[in-house]
């Protein structure tokens, strides 16, 4: 006979940075029966292969810049300080695994029951879980929130178990002498980044002239041309055609670029970063018929329902745009305020949410880019401000050493409203938060300029911009 389902009011499918967000609200907070199920490590991508791994790194490749310049301040450091990557890299492991226990502890807190394995719909209240000793369990929930997020895009190309993706980056055990990292989205733009300021021979492959091209245009041209002063070899309007084996462990990649046909050798990894997927495949979704659009995104509402009553989705599954962990945590507290805690129109504004971009520099946007806002507001009601300048940080270095500092304010209206800011420089992520609560409030122009200045800083130029 099988066994007894068991049964909730809130069952959350996948504990990364959104369904913990969701399911500690509701139980924590609020009370609710809830079962959380996770088929891999707790936290996600943002805690496991994401976010944190990932800034941990920026970190090591910052201080390798840091180091690189230390010596026009007049330290007598060698250049290439010797960087331990292995070792690094399993300090970096033990630090992720003891946020996975800190997970743990929170579900505990906060009552949640924690079920490990792979989730599949039975039907609107149900779902199935295989558990990880070859069992299986059934659960019925009144309520279902879908939070499965995403993984890697597939490559499509000959040989392309011989690559790695962005997950693979972290796996990797020593540093690349020589690596292509295909790609134009911020995930391979950080990761050439950081491995070109680690000392890596990087090749980067896009499908274009330039990349990170969701971004103002002022930010595609000032961080293409920064990475190939930095030295990274970019092939532009690039294809790949095969991967192969090459000489003892490396690899071999067959391409076209603007300059024709090509062959890279004695790549120790191939890297695809060519965007990512929603997790459905295990999911069974059509028992449900929960509709998704045409790429794969789950359908919601402003207030992350689907088409089915009692089944939520948020995160990078769902498709408001902004696959970022803050953006999760926040529709996942929302949505359980709301269903929950009695907080009825409880939703979150998905407008001038900001996005940054470790690459080497920092980029940072809110709002709309240039071309946006002259599309919704007609060039004549639209004003912009830019200035471009060498960052005291450079003053004393040579004029080969110094980075771009390129700033960006759109603004619209009579009243000049700011409705964009796109900023490239050292610590644009950190300026950028601060900025973020000003245009979300609604600030003008008038009101960035009232600001006093902070001297000598860069951002100072965002409140003197003429
Ligand atoms: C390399 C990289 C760098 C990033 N850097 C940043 C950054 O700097 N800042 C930022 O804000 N965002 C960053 N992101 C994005 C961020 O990680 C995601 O937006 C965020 O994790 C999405 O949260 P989520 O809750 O939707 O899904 P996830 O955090 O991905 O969680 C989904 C969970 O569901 C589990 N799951 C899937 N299917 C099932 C199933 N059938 N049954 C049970 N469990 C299942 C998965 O194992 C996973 O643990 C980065 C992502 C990557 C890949």
């Amino acid at each position: 006979m099988a066994p007894t389902p068991k049964e909730c009011d809130f069952l959350v499918l996948g504990i990364g940075s959104g369904g913990l967000a969701a399911a500690r609200r509701a139980s924590g907070q609020y009370k609710v029966k809830t079962i959380a199920i996770e088929n891999a490590r707790l936290g996600g991508t943002c805690v496991n292969v994401g976010c944190v791994p990932k800034k941990v790194t920026y970190n090591a490749a910052a201080i390798a810049e840091t180091i690189k310049h230390a010596k026009a301040y007049g330290f007598s450091v060698k250049e290439t300080a010797p960087f331990d990557w292995t070792l690094f890299k399993h300090k970096r492991d033990a630090y992720v695994k003891r946020l996975n226990g800190i997970y743990e502890k929170n579900l505990n807190n906060d009552g949640i029951e924690y079920v490990h394995g792979t989730a599949s719909f039975v039907d609107t209240n149900t779902v199935k879980v295989a558990m990880d000793d070859g069992t299986a369990q059934e659960i019925k929930a009144k309520k279902i929130l879908i939070a499965v997020g995403g993984r890697p895009a597939s490559v499509g190309v000959e040989g392309e178990e011989l690559a790695i993706n962005s997950d693979g980056f972290f796996d990797m055990e020593t540093l690349p002498k020589k690596i292509a990292v295909v790609g134009a989205g911020y995930i391979a733009i950080e990761m050439a980044g950081m491995l070109n300021a680690l000392g890596s021979e990087v090749h980067l492959f896009i499908r274009h002239d330039k990349f990170l091209r969701t971004f103002d245009p002022l930010v595609q041209d000032k961080i293409t041309a920064e990475y190939e002063r930095q030295g990274i070899i970019i092939h532009k309007q690039s294809s790949q055609s095969k991967i192969e084996k090459g000489n003892g462990s490396t690899k071999r990649l067959h391409y076209k670029d603007s300059n024709g046909e090509g062959v890279l050798d004695d790549l120790d990894e191939v890297l695809f970063a060519i965007g990512r997927t929603p997790e459905l495949d295990k999911l069974n979704l059509d028992a449900t018929g929960v509709k998704t659009n045409d790429k794969k995104h789950i359908i919601t509402d402003d207030y992350q329902n689907t088409n089915v009553d009692n089944i939520f989705a948020l995160g990078d599954v769902c498709d408001r745009g902004f696959e970022l962990t803050p953006v999760a945590i926040a529709a996942g507290r929302k949505l359980s305020d709301r269903i929950f805690g009695g907080k009825e129109g409880a939703k979150l504004d998905y407008s001038n949410i900001p996005s940054v971009v470790f690459s080497h520099p920092e980029v940072g946007s809110i709002g709309m880019t240039e071309p946006e806002a002259r599309e919704k507001y007609g060039d004549e009601n639209v004003k912009i401000y830019t200035s471009s300048f060498t960052a005291m940080y450079y003053s004393m270095m040579e004029p080969e050493e110094k980075g771009p500092t390129s700033y960006k304010l759109v603004c619209a209206g009579k009243e000049e409203k700011v409705v964009g800011m796109h900023i490239l420089g050292e610590d644009s992520s950190e300026i950028l938060q601060g900025f973020g609560v000003a245009i979300k409030m609604g600030a003008t122009k008038k009101d960035f300029d009232s600001c006093v200045a902070i001297h000598p800083t860069s951002a100072e130029e965002l409140v003197t911009m003429k």
